[in-house]
């Protein structure tokens, strides 16, 4: 069957940046299961994988619009070192979770330490570079009603509700 709205598809990917530099892959893992045309994955991807049936290879390349989006410098800030309490020691690279401006959850990650003064930056890892995937369709199912009405994938490869890394659905 053709991926389509509502098909659960099973892939095997890998996710270049434009030197060629390996991202992300699920190669060594279990295959990626998401359900289509439900925003599991990022527009372009699902864009690009619609129509294709099991067997297929699919190599495209997602611009920033279309994938994590583009950079935006406001969201990069200067906060004082002292805001880090109980850390011991800051360091580049190092990401947090802080609370945005309305009050959600948001990862930072520090870019800079100058001083008592830390850079840090709440774009997404990948937000402003374009992702080049190679993807091939290990399966393609119809999705059950709870997966529809859930917006995502049940069993294996998918959400388990029975476990603590369950998430915050509280409509079971
Ligand atoms: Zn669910």
């Amino acid at each position: 069957m053709q991926i389509a709205k509502h098909s659960v598809v099973s892939m095997n990917y890998t996710l270049k940046n434009d030197q060629g530099q390996v991202m992300d892959t699920s190669v060594g893992r279990e295959p990626l299961v998401y359900l289509h045309g439900a925003g599991n994955i990022i527009p372009g991807l699902e864009a690009a994988l619609d129509g294709k049936v099991q067997g297929d290879n699919v190599a495209v390349r997602i611009a920033p619009e279309n994938a994590y989006g583009v950079r935006n410098p406001a969201l990069m800030q200067r906060v004082p070192k002292a805001s880090f309490q109980g850390v011991p020691e800051i360091k580049p690279g190092m990401q947090f979770r802080a609370q945005g401006p309305q009050g959600q959850v948001q990862v930072v990650t520090v870019t800079a330490i100058e001083g008592d003064t830390v850079t840090v930056d709440a774009n997404h890892p990948l937000a402003g570079i374009p992702l080049n995937f190679e993807v091939s369709i290990v399966e393609v199912r119809t999705a059950t009603a709870e997966e529809i009405s859930h917006g995502h994938v049940h069993g294996a490869g998918g959400q388990d509700h029975g476990h603590e890394h369950g998430h915050d659905h509280d409509h079971h």
